[in-house]
C-alpha cells in the first residue's frame, strides 16, 4: 500500500472506474454514482481536506452494501464507509469507493427492552434512535453535538463522545458488539471474548484473529502501560489497551478504527434509562483561568456534565438571532466564562440537593452568588442547544481566516487544565492568532480552534502550533485526540504520541485485518502529512472565477482588494458541518428531508456551487444543466438562511445562479406562464372562463401536464371575478393627509362579509366601521395571489385594519394598469431584471409612504418579505432599505401594536376553540411565528397550536410542476399533512401562505384560512 495519498483533485472518471461502476450497476439495487458531480459532493467532510472518491454507492439493502464492498475489493479499489460525513479530521474523505448508509440502512434491527440493548444498521442517526427509544424510557447516551446528523456507524468509527461522557463514557464503553465484514469477505460478530479461549466457541478465522490481537497486546503490555494516556477521553490510534487477556471485547478494537479495519454491518448497543430529573447550574467566572481551575473540584459532586462556554462564544451566541433570547435568560452580567453543570438522575430531591452543594462550592471557591440555578426543563433544553451549537456559531465568522480543527480536542488531566489552556493561548498569540475555548471541562477535553487562513500561511502555522501542542499534551500525559479521532489531520501524530513500538503494533493490527490496505487507507496508520496542501479543500491553485453578480454580495467581500468576490465567499461559508441534515426541529432542509440525498441538501448544493465556480467541474459548470439539477429541488424556503450556523443562503444563491443560467438556456412555456403571471393577471382574470377551463373540462388537466408540465394531480388556482383591486379605490397614488379619513372610494370594500367568496357579496354596513379619528395610517399591499385568487383575504385584512381604527391606503402604480408586485415569480425564474423593474415600480409608488415611515403591510409571506430581503439585494441602500424597515406582515404589525398597547381591536370568541397553525417557511426564516401566534391568541379562548413542520412542499409553483409533484407530497407528508389530518373537524386550520393552503387542501382535504380571516370572523 502506498504510504501517502496524492491529493490533486481530478473530478473526472478515471480508467478502470468504468468497469467498477458497470459491475456495481449490474449487481446492486441501490444507486451507483460515478459522475464528477456526485463524486465532488462526496469529496469533503467537516475537515479542511478534499479528496476525490472513486465513486459512490448508496446501498438499498445490507446485501447491496456487502456486494459493493466485495466488488470494490475484488477490483482492488479502496472502500470508505460513510454516515453523515461530519468528521472533523478528514476520516471520511479519500480516493475510495464511498458507501453511504445514511439514506437506506438506517433501521433498528433488534431491541430487547429488558436487557436494555438495541441493534441498529450503521446509517441510523442518533437522534432518530433516541426518539424511537423514548417511549421505552431508554436512550443511547453518547450525546454528541451532531446528534441530529451523526450515524451510529460513524460514531462507532470515530469512537465519538458526548457531553455527558463523564457519566456514561464514550462509544467504546457503550458498544456491546459489531457484526463486521472483513477485507477477505469473512463476517463475524465482534463482541465479548472470555479470558479462557479454550472454552470459546467461535469460527476458526475469528478465533485466530482474537489470539493474534491478544498476543500483540500481551507483547506490548509494558509499552501500552507506559504510552497510553490514563484518561477517559482518549480516542487516538487503535484501542489496543483494551485487548488484554483477562476477557475483552473485540468490538472495542473496531470502535475508533475509522473504517480502517472492517466494515460495520450492524451495531449492538447498550442502552441507559432516561434520567427522569435534571437540574442545571450556570456557574459564572470573572476570569477564564478561574473557570479552568474549578472542574477538578466540581466533578467531586458527580455531575452528569460540566461544559465550558467562553466569552467569545457567549458574544457570538448573543449576536445570533436564534440564540440571543435564550442567552439573555440565563446569563448574569459580563462573565469571562461560564460552566454549565448538570446533575441528572431519578430522584429530584437528590438533584436539587446537589445543585445546592454546587452553590456552596462556588462560594468556597471565592465566587458566592455566581450560580444561576435552572430547574425549568424547557430552559435547560434551550441552554444545551446554545452549547451544542457552539462550534457552528463560531464558524459563522466571515472572511478568509477561519477557526481550524486540528488540535481541537486534546485532553489533559483536570489538575493541568488551567495551565494547559493558558500556555496554549500564549502559543496562539505567538503565532499571531487566537482561539475560542469551549466544551467538555468535566473530562479535560476542551475544544479550541485557532483562527487561520488556509489559503495563505495557515498550513505553516498549523504545523507550528501542532508541534507545540503535542509536546505540551505529552508533558501533561494527556491525549492528543480526545474526541474527534485521527483522520488525515492527526494520524501523523500517532507516532510521536504513542512511540515507535505502538505505532508498529498498530500497523501490524491493520495488516492482520486488511493486508492489502484497501479499507479507508491513509488513516491511523501510514498517514500522509497533515499540512500537505494538495489534500486541502483550498489547494495552492484554488481560485474562484470572477462572476459579474446581479445581487449584492458585498457583505461577504474580503475588503477592497477582494471587490467582487462576495458570491464565492458566501458559497465558501459552508464548512460541511452537516447541520442541514437535521430532520426534526426547524425547517432546513426540506428537499433533503424528502430525498435523503446529498445532492438535495444545502451542503451538497454549496459544495457543488463551490466546485463549479472554481473550475473543478469543467468549463461552464456554473451555467450547466447539472448545476440546474443540483438546485432544482431547492424550494427556496430560506430555512438555511436562518438555520445554517454559518448563514449559507441557498435561496439567494439559487436566484444568482438562475440569472446566469438564463443567459444560456431558454425558458419553457410553463416557466414563462408562471414567471409572468403578475403581468398578464389583469386580462387573465377577465378571461377567467377560459382560463379556468383546465380544471373543468375532463382531459384538459392531463393535456396541460403533457404539453406544459403542470401536474394533472393538482387543480390550479382559480381566477376570480371579484378581484380585490378591481373593486378597490382608484387611483390613489399619494397618501391622504393624516386624519383626513379613508382613502377615497375604499369604503365600499367593507361591505364584503367575512369569509365570502364572489357569490356571497353583500352591501351591508361598510362605512359604519370607520369611527372617529384613525389611530394611524398604513399601506395595505395586496399581492397578486390574494388579489386574483383569494380576494377575501385582502378584504378581511382591510376590515380588520379598519376595525382597529387605521387609515388604510391601497396605493396603485402611476400606470395603474395592474397592481403592485414584489417580483417573486420573476426571482424564482432567475429573471432578475424583471424582478428589479417590479421592485423599482413598487418603491416609486410607495415612496411618499416610505418617506413618512408609514407601515407597509402585506399578507402573503413570500411576497411581503421579498421587500425586506431580495429588494435590498437587488437595489442596495436608499429607498429599498427604508422600505425594508417599514415592510411587515399583518400579524407583525398587529403584534407590534398590541405590545405597544395601541391595538384597538375588539374581538369575540369563535365557535371554534382551537387553531392549528402551519407557518410559511419565510415566516419561520424571519422568526415571525411568535407574532403570528401572538395575534391569533388575541381571539378570546382560542387555543393555538403550531405544527412543527418544515416546508409544505408547494413552495410557490414547485408543487404544481409534474416533475416535482411526488417530492412535493413527500415534503408535505413529513409532518404537515399528518398533523392536519389528525385535527378534529372543529379545529381551525390556519396558514398564511397561498401555496401552503393549496397543499393542505390537496393533501388533507381541509380548507386552511389566512390569519386575516380568522381575525375577521372574530371581529365584534
Ligand atoms: C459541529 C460539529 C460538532 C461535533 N461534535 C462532536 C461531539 O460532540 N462529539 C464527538 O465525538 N464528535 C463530534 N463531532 C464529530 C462527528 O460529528 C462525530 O464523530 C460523528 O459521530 C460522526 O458521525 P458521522 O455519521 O458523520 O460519521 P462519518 O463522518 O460519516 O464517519 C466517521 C468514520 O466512521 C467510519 N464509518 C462510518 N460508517 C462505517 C461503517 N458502517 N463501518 C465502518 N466504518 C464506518 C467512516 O469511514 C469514518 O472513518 C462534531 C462534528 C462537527 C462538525
Ligand atoms: S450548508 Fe450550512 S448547515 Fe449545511 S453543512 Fe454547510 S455550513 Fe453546515
Ligand atoms: S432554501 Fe430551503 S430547500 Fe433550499 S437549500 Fe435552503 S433549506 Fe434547503
Amino acid at each position: 500500500m502506498s504510504s501517502t495519498t496524492t491529493g490533486v483533485i481530478k473530478l473526472h472518471p478515471r480508467t478502470g472506474d468504468g468497469r467498477l461502476a458497470a459491475r456495481l450497476k449490474r449487481e446492486i439495487e441501490g444507486e451507483v454514482l460515478f459522475d464528477a458531480w456526485s463524486r465532488g459532493r462526496y469529496s469533503t467532510d467537516a475537515s479542511i481536506y478534499q479528496l476525490e472518491p472513486v465513486g459512490v454507492v448508496i446501498p438499498k439493502t445490507e446485501r447491496d452494501a456487502q456486494i459493493a464492498l466485495q466488488i470494490a475489493l475484488e477490483e482492488g479499489v479502496a472502500v470508505l464507509p460513510r454516515g453523515g460525513g461530519t468528521s472533523q479530521c478528514g476520516q471520511t474523505v479519500g480516493h475510495a469507493l464511498v458507501i453511504d448508509h445514511s439514506k437506506h440502512l438506517n433501521q433498528v434491527v433488534a431491541f430487547d427492552r429488558d436487557a436494555r440493548t438495541v441493534c441498529v444498521q450503521p446509517g441510523m442517526v442518533l437522534d432518530r434512535l433516541n426518539a424511537w427509544l423514548k417511549p421505552h424510557g431508554l436512550w443511547y447516551p453518547v450525546d454528541v453535538s451532531t446528534s441530529a446528523q451523526a450515524t451510529l456507524g460513524g460514531m462507532a468509527g470515530n469512537n465519538s463522545c458526548g457531553s455527558r461522557s463523564i457519566h456514561y463514557g464514550n462509544m467504546v464503553h457503550n458498544v456491546r458488539a459489531i457484526d463486521a465484514v472483513l477485507a477477505d469477505g469473512s463476517e463475524f460478530e465482534f463482541g465479548a471474548v472470555p479470558a479462557d479461549l479454550g472454552k470459546f466457541d467461535a469460527p476458526r478465522g475469528y478465533l485466530e484473529l482474537v489470539r493474534k490481537i491478544r498476543a500483540i497486546a500481551a507483547r506490548e503490555a509494558e509499552e501500552i502501560e507506559h504510552r497510553f494516556p490514563k484518561l477517559l477521553r482518549r480516542v487516538g490510534g487503535y484501542n489496543l489497551d483494551m485487548m488484554g487477556g483477562a476477557g475483552h471485547n473485540m468490538a472495542h478494537l473496531l470502535v475508533g478504527s475509522e473504517g480502517t479495519l472492517a466494515y460495520s454491518k450492524r451495531i449492538h448497543l447498550n442502552l441507559s434509562p432516561l434520567p427522569k430529573h435534571k437540574v442545571l447550574g450556570v456557574c459564572h467566572f470573572p476570569t477564564f483561568f478561574r473557570a479552568m481551575e474549578a472542574p477538578q473540584h466540581i466533578i467531586k459532586l458527580k455531575p452528569a456534565a460540566v461544559e465550558l462556554v467562553d466569552r467569545t462564544m457567549i458574544g457570538l451566541a448573543r449576536g445570533n438571532p436564534e440564540f440571543k433570547t435564550t442567552v439573555n435568560r440565563f446569563l448574569k452580567g459580563d462573565p469571562d466564562a461560564i460552566l454549565l453543570v448538570e446533575f441528572a438522575g431519578s430522584d429530584q430531591h437528590e438533584q436539587l440537593a446537589k445543585l445546592k452543594q454546587l452553590v456552596e462550592l462556588m462560594g468556597e471557591l471565592g465566587l458566592p452568588g455566581s450560580v444561576v440555578e435552572v430547574t425549568d426543563g424547557a430552559l435547560q433544553r434551550d441552554i444545551w442547544e446554545v452549547r451544542k451549537a457552539g462550534l457552528n456559531i463560531m464558524m459563522s465568522m466571515k472572511g478568509d481566516g477561519k477557526p481550524v480543527s486540528f488540535i481541537e480536542d486534546c485532553a489533559v488531566p483536570l489538575e493541568h487544565l488551567a495551565e494547559y489552556t493558558d500556555r496554549l493561548t500564549r502559543v496562539f498569540e505567538k503565532h499571531g492568532t487566537k482561539g475560542t475555548w469551549y466544551a467538555h471541562a468535566s473530562v479535560g477535553c476542551l475544544h479550541v480552534r485557532p483562527i487561520l487562513n488556509m489559503r495563505a500561511d495557515g498550513a505553516q502555522k498549523m504545523r507550528a502550533i501542532a508541534e507545540e501542542a503535542s509536546a505540551m499534551v505529552r508533558e501533561y500525559k494527556g491525549a492528543y485526540s480526545g474526541e474527534h479521532g485521527d483522520g488525515l489531520v492527526r494520524s501523523e501524530w500517532i507516532a510521536p504520541m504513542f512511540g515507535p513500538r505502538i505505532t508498529r503494533a498498530f500497523e501490524e493490527i491493520k495488516d492482520l485485518f486488511d493486508p492489502r490496505g484497501l479499507l479507508n487507507p491513509g488513516k491511523i496508520v501510514r498517514p500522509s502529512k497533515m499540512d500537505d496542501r494538495t489534500l486541502f479543500r483550498y489547494k495552492p491553485d484554488y481560485a474562484a472565477q470572477k462572476i459579474d453578480t446581479v445581487l449584492d454580495w458585498s457583505e461577504h467581500e474580503g475588503g477592497a482588494e477582494h471587490r467582487g468576490d462576495g458570491f464565492a465567499k458566501a458559497v465558501e461559508m459552508c464548512n460541511n458541518n452537516g447541520h442541514c441534515r437535521k430532520f426534526d426541529a426547524g425547517a432546513m432542509c426540506p428537499s433533503f428531508r424528502a430525498t435523503g440525498e446529498e445532492q438535495h441538501l444545502t451542503r451538497g448544493r454549496a459544495n457543488t456551487l463551490r466546485l463549479a465556480i472554481t473550475g473543478q467541474l469543467g468549463p461552464d459548470a456554473f451555467t450547466s444543466d447539472e448545476l440546474y439539477a443540483t438546485l432544482d429541488l431547492c424550494v427556496s424556503c430560506k430555512g438555511c438562511k436562518r438555520e445554517c450556523p454559518t448563514g449559507v443562503d441557498m435561496a439567494k444563491m439559487k436566484i444568482e445562479f438562475l440569472h446566469h443560467y438564463r443567459q444560456r438556456h431558454a425558458m419553457s412555456i410553463r416557466q414563462r406562464l408562471i414567471a409572468y403571471l403578475p403581468r398578464y393577471a389583469p386580462w387573465a382574470a377577465r378571461l377567467r372562463r377560459v382560463m379556468n377551463l383546465r380544471d373543468q373540462v375532463p382531459g384538459l388537466a392531463a393535456l396541460s401536464e403533457s404539453l406544459l408540465g403542470f401536474s394533472s394531480k393538482r387543480r390550479l388556482p382559480k381566477w376570480r371575478s371579484d378581484v380585490f383591486t378591481e373593486s378597490a379605490p382608484h387611483p390613489n397614488p399619494l397618501p391622504a393627509a393624516r386624519g383626513e379619513g379613508e382613502t377615497a372610494g375604499a369604503s365600499h370594500l367593507d361591505s364584503l362579509s367575512p369569509g365570502t367568496g364572489e357569490s356571497q357579496r353583500s352591501e351591508r354596513g361598510g362605512r359604519a366601521r370607520v369611527r372617529g379619528q384613525p389611530v394611524g395610517e398604513v399601506v395595505l399591499l395586496v399581492d397578486t395571489f390574494n388579489n386574483y385568487f383569494e380576494p377575501e383575504n385582502a378584504r378581511a385584512a382591510l376590515a380588520v385594519l379598519r376595525a382597529a381604527g387605521y387609515q388604510v391606503h391601497l396605493p396603485r402604480a402611476q400606470d395603474s394598469a395592474r397592481p403592485l408586485c414584489c417580483g417573486r415569480t420573476f426571482l424564482a425564474a432567475g429573471l432578475v431584471a424583471d424582478a428589479e423593474a417590479e421592485a423599482r415600480r413598487t418603491i416609486a409608488t410607495l415612496k411618499p409612504f416610505i418617506d413618512r415611515g408609514v407601515p407597509v403591510i402585506g399578507l402573503e409571506p413570500s411576497c411581503l418579505l421579498t421587500l425586506r430581503d431580495e429588494f435590498i439585494s437587488m437595489l442596495p441602500g436608499g429607498d429599498a432599505a427604508e422600505l425594508a424597515l417599514n415592510a411587515m406582515l399583518l400579524e407583525e404589525f398587529l403584534a407590534r401594536e398590541a405590545d405597544a398597547g395601541r391595538l384597538r381591536l375588539k374581538l369575540k370568541a369563535l365557535p371554534q376553540k382551537k387553531a392549528l397553525l402551519h407557518g410559511h417557511c419565510h415566516q419561520k426564516a424571519f422568526a415571525l411565528m411568535p407574532a403570528v401566534e401572538r395575534v391569533l391568541r388575541l381571539v378570546p379562548q382560542l387555543e393555538v397550536e403550531t405544527i412543527a413542520s418544515s416546508c409544505c412542499g408547494m413552495a410557490g409553483s414547485f408543487g404544481y410542476e409534474a416533475d416535482h409533484y411526488e417530492v412535493s407530497m413527500k415534503m408535505a407528508e413529513a409532518s404537515l399533512l399528518p398533523a392536519v389530518r389528525a385535527a378534529d373537524a372543529d379545529t381551525l386550520i390556519v396558514a398564511d401562505g397561498t401555496s401552503c393552503r393549496h397543499q393542505i387542501h390537496d393533501g388533507a382535504r381541509r380548507n386552511a384560512l389566512h390569519v386575516a380571516r380568522v381575525l375577521e370572523f372574530a371581529l365584534e
